[in-house]
């Protein structure tokens, strides 16, 4: 053997990272499940569950390509590497660039070498050089280049179908009593089995741990959800758990998927002819656009980004995000009950509704970061990180988000079917029976006034406040709803 190839969990693919040029001839692959992530973490066990499974099934896939590995369990990555086998002990360690902050200074530390990580479709340089020149970093000036720079939905430069966006047309609330197609149950193995018996759960057969099983996840997408994904990106309800979304994220975030072959299945059905643009530029947008750009920004903000808060938001984790039942907000309880089932709710639950109720309350943006990570299945540090702190909770004072995504119960009301069946009322913002989103949202606004009154972002909205004649009693039911949200009776 000439060199010891590390593939961290998320660099599950065999033709990317480190792997491109592997030759099992001169190459030991090592990968290492630490103890640190399997007992110290306190991850949903449904994550914990794929994220071990997906690296087993790897590990014995690479064995039966014909490569050595060496798959330890070990107190920690680097403990793992250092207690390999002594005849291993003189050659290189070689790795494609971690995707967090934290795992690429451990390994530079102990002398591994990095590759470039081409999991993305952008190198971080890349990225950085536009980041520079940029005044504020918005986010579809990077999509629009995006798009001509990989040549996806571009001729001669232009949009095909003559505009960049159709986020408008995007918007719609969800359909009454409509049935949605289906999603995949998985097989699974012998792997599979074990890591649930260890974990002392029910194999969570919705999620895939085998790159065949990501790549009939993409092909079910693609065909039977991929035309509605647009209008309905944003809307939520009880009646499905996924509506149209693609559900990829974790396949895409591990490397059982890159995410060049999604945007080719997604253009290629869209050339078809059978896929509106507007669902095709939706979903294309999320990949390039929105994946891309999180990504490049966690690189460029730096490693002390995820410790900002500019809002000075004190108040600890509410009890509603990590149980169910201690909330009465239909919403939420939804919300919370699903991820409890899953690790999963799509973008909008996440942003609008428990980022927004946490920017609201003045929930700590690290303990709510915390709680997240651990929460979904698909939480990579690079990806939590500026979508949390910068999009969610607005602890970046604006870095990355010209204004915060504040919203009232009426948001959630119009893109949901929570609020009907709710003791509480999204119109009302006091009295016993008000929607908390609604009191909180008017109490966020006052608290924050001065901090928002430069922002002409804002200034609808702060004009609002002005003409509310009852600002003091919105700011006394808001008092207690904190009260009784830190109590889990809300
Ligand atoms: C507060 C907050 C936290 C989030 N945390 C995560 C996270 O930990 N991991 C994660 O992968 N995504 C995260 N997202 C983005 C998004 O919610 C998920 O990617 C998406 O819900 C995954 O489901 P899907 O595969 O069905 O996505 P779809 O709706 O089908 O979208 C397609 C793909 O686009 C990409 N994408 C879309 N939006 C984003 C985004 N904002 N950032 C990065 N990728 C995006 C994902 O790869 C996704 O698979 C977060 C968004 C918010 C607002
Ligand atoms: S009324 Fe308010 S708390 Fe109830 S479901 Fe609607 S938004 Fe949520």
């Amino acid at each position: 053997m000439e060199r010891i190839l590390y593939i961290p969990f998320d660099h599950l693919h065999r033709h990317y990272g480190v792997l491109a040029k592997a030759d099992p001839k001169t190459d030991l692959v090592v990968m290492v499940e630490s103890a640190r992530m399997t007992t110290g973490s306190k991850w949903h066990k449904t994550r914990l569950f794929f994220m071990i499974s997906a690296a087993r099934h790897f590990a014995a896939e690479l064995e039966s390509a014909g490569f050595t590995v060496i798959y330890k369990q070990a107190a920690t990555t680097i403990d793992g590497l250092s207690e390999l086998p002594k005849n291993y002990a003189a050659l290189p360690i070689i790795c494609a660039q971690p995707s967090s902050h934290r795992q690429g200074a451990s390994l530079k530390e102990f002398g591994v070498e990095f590759v470039e990580n081409d999991f993305f479709l952008t190198p971080r340089e890349l990225f950085s050089q536009w980041a520079l020149t940029q005044k504020n970093f918005l986010m579809e000036s990077f999509y629009r280049a995006q798009r001509v720079r990989l040549n996806v939905l571009v001729e001669n430069g232009k949009p095909v179908s003559g505009q960049w966006n159709f986020d408008k047309d995007n918007r719609l609330p969800p359909r009454k009593n409509h049935t949605y197609p289906q999603y995949l149950t998985h097989t699974y193995d012998e792997i599979d089995n074990e890591v649930a018996l260890q974990l002392g759960i029910e194999v969570p057969v919705e999620w895939a741990t085998t790159r065949a099983g990501a790549l009939r996840a993409l092909r079910n997408f693609i065909e039977n959800h991929f035309a509605e994904f647009g209008p309905y990106e944003d809307a939520m309800t009880t009646d499905n758990w996924a509506l149209n979304h693609s559900l990829l994220s974790p396949y895409i975030n591990v490397g059982l998927l890159h995410p060049s072959e999604v945007v080719e299945a997604a253009v290629n059905k869209f050339e078809d002819g059978s896929i509106p643009i507007s669902s095709a530029e939706g979903f294309i947008r999320q990949l390039i656009g929105w994946r891309e750009y999180i990504n490049g920004m966690y690189w460029h903000l730096g490693p002390d980004y995820a410790q900002l808060n500019h809002l000075n938001a004190k108040r600890k984790l509410l009890p509603l995000f990590k149980d169910s039942t201690k909330t009465q907000m239909n919403c939420l309880k939804h919300i919370v009950s699903d991820i409890e089932d899953r690790a999963w709710v799509h973008h909008i639950p996440r942003l609008m509704v428990l980022s927004n109720l946490a920017l609201i309350a003045g929930v700590n943006p690290q303990e709510f970061l915390d709680w997240m990570r651990s929460a979904f299945i698909d939480a990579s540090d690079w990806v939590m990180v500026p979508n949390v702190i910068g999009m969610g909770v607005h602890a970046d004072g604006g870095q990355m988000m010209t204004k915060p995504y504040a919203a009232a119960g009426a948001y959630i009301s119009r893109m949901s079917n929570y609020c009907k069946p709710c003791k509480y009322d999204p119109k009302k913002r006091t009295g016993d029976d008000a929607c908390p989103f609604t009191t909180l949202y008017w109490d966020f606004l006052e608290r924050h006034r001065a901090e928002f009154a430069g922002n002409h972002r804002m200034a609808q909205q702060l004009a609002g406040i002005d003409r509310l004649s009852d600002l003091e009693e919105v700011q006394t039911r808001a008092r207690a709803l904190l009260a009784g949200l830190e109590k889990g009776t809300i």
